[in-house]
């Protein structure tokens, strides 16, 4: 029976990207999905700049960065068009090394990132195999799954499974965990049409429609794609409203039928959910699997590649027997006590915003939803600490900026997947480094700007790139080395400077 490192249940962002992560670390790998293909229908169609850091990790950016549209932000609008609030995005290079955010469209994204493993020789993808039963065995779990394409039911061992198996997680069950209900559930339309000519009025912003009666929204995507999320009311019948001769009455305000085709339509059952438990001895849970958010802020896949992002090397650790016993269990367990927070935070924003679309008419509402110090309606990107686990004190499990050293690289391009310590010169001078851990200082790069954004002079960054915590002299800086980890690759004792 073939045995695996990590194998993973279901190839969708989540699973794919955590496929090459464990692939760069050196696991053995198995990939297992049910259908023959990715899904070739528009899900979602935003991500953020630390996803697209991810991506750079990986080696996909650079292929990615074409296929996405420039998203100058978000505006909220009454049902008569004028217009309530602006969220404008920051524009160009940010603290991430990329920028604020990216329209793009899903099955780019999915086609992209399956045609890259192949080039990974650790990893293992088998398309057409449904996973059926999986026995967690103490020092290994057993795992059962039918190929599809000639009915035989096949057995693997791994050393842990993660179900990135989506909404309707089969792991999910097998780890008996319940999910705690933060209040939404709507059906929403989705209409992706295409254009056939240029139509500029539509704008490149994202615009929610705060119609009292039948709240919208509205997205720009890539090239002539062009999505409207639609409010379905109480009442009305999910295949009625989505025939076509109904949405094209119901976007009748922006575009006529011979302006487009329709791509898809679909009524989606919007949820505000959270496992309770995201782990269970050797199963552990990813992506949708474990949160599922109304869309409204685009953070459902983004959420899923920061679990990956933050397991990936806890993991590869604990596989190549780097962290073992007590200490590897402890390790695991700060997955889910540091993402859970993190993930629910954002949820609950979009359940927030959500309502606000749906009740908002009035520039009155929103200053009241939205309140800021200068009395302005206003609406920022949140960008929440992780919840306790590794690191230490108040700026402990922040998400650190990415510096361009002075060469013009970026930082995790040098120090791929490696603990680092961002310092000042002044600080760094004499550092004696734990081993393997490399050194970025405010001489060789732009760290000024980065360490002055987390407020302190020293920080030491995990390979998902948040932080231990701060320091500001040479013994906190010590006492964050005592909580250095092996790196998830070999390195080699990096050049000090
Ligand atoms: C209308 C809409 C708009 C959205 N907009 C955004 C957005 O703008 N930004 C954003 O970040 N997110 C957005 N999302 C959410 C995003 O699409 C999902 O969060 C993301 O696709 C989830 O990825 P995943 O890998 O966790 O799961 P999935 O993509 O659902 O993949 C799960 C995979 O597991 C496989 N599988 C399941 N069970 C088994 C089994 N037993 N055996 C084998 N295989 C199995 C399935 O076949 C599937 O391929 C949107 C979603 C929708 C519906």
């Amino acid at each position: 029976m073939d045995h695996y490192d990590v194998a993973i249940v279901g190839y969708g962002p989540a699973g794919a990207t955590l496929a090459h992560l464990l692939g760069q670390c050196g696991l053995k790998t198995l990939v297992l999905d049910r259908e023959s293909a990715h899904y070739h229908l528009p899900r979602a169609v935003h991500f953020d700049a630390e996803v697209m850091r991810v991506f750079q990790w990986i080696g996909i950016a650079d292929a990615m960065e074409p296929m996405t549209a420039i998203h100058p932000g978000m505006r909220f609008v009454d049902g008569a068009g004028k217009l309530l609030l602006d969220w404008p995005r920051p524009q160009g290079e940010g603290p991430q090394g990329w920028r604020a955010n990216y329209r793009f469209h899903q099955p780019d994204l999915e086609a992209l990132l399956r045609g890259r493993l192949a080039e990974r020789p650790e990893v293992t993808v088998r398309t057409r195999c449904d996973v059926f039963h999986v026995e967690d065995q103490g020092d290994k779990v057993a795992l059962r799954f039918e190929d599809m394409s000639c009915g035989r039911v096949e057995r693997v061992t791994a050393a842990y499974v993660v179900g990135c198996d989506g909404a309707r997680s089969l792991i999910r069950r097998y780890i008996e965990s319940g999910m705690e209900d933060l209040g939404f559930h709507e059906r929403w339309l989705v209409v992706d049409l295409i254009l056939k000519g240029e139509k500029p009025e539509l704008g490149d912003h994202s615009i929610q429609y705060c119609r009292p009666g039948r709240p919208a929204t509205y997205v720009r995507t890539p090239g002539k794609r062009r999505r409207w999320e639609i409010t379905v009311l109480p009442g009305e019948d999910s295949a009625e409203i989505a025939k076509p001769e109904n949405v094209w009455a119901l976007v009748s305000d922006w575009i006529a039928p011979d302006e487009a085709e329709m791509e898809r339509t679909a009524v989606y059952v919007f949820h505000s959910l959270v496992a309770e438990d995201w782990r269970k001895g050797r199963l552990i849970l990813a992506g949708d699997a474990c949160h599922q958010t109304p869309p409204f802020m685009g953070q459902g896949m983004c959420a899923g590649t920061r679990d990956v992002a933050n397991l990936y090397w806890k993991l590869a650790l604990i596989c190549k027997g780097k962290v073992t016993g007590a200490a590897a269990e402890r390790l695991l367990d700060s997955y889910e006590s540091e993402r859970k927070p993190n993930a629910r935070e954002y949820i609950a924003t979009a359940v927030r915003l959500g309502g606000l679309i749906n009740t908002a008419g009035t520039e009155a509402a929103l200053r009241a939803a939205l309140p800021s110090a200068d009395g302005s309606a206003r609406m920022e990107s949140i960008a929440p600490p992780l919840g306790e686990g590794l690191g230490t004190g108040e700026t402990a499990g922040r998400l650190f900026g990415q510096p361009r050293l002075s060469d013009g690289t970026r930082m995790d391009d040098r120090y791929p997947h490696q603990f680092v310590v961002v310092a000042e010169a002044g600080l760094a001078e004499g550092l004696d480094l734990p081993e393997g851990v490399a050194l970025v200082t405010t001489a060789d790069s732009n760290a000024a700007e980065h360490l002055a954004r987390l407020g302190a002079r020293a920080t030491v960054l995990r390979p998902d790139r948040h932080t231990l915590g701060g320091a500001d002299t040479a013994e906190e800086l010590a006492a964050l080395f005592a909580l250095v980890l092996p790196n998830p690759i070999e390195t080699q004792q990096p050049e000090l400077v």
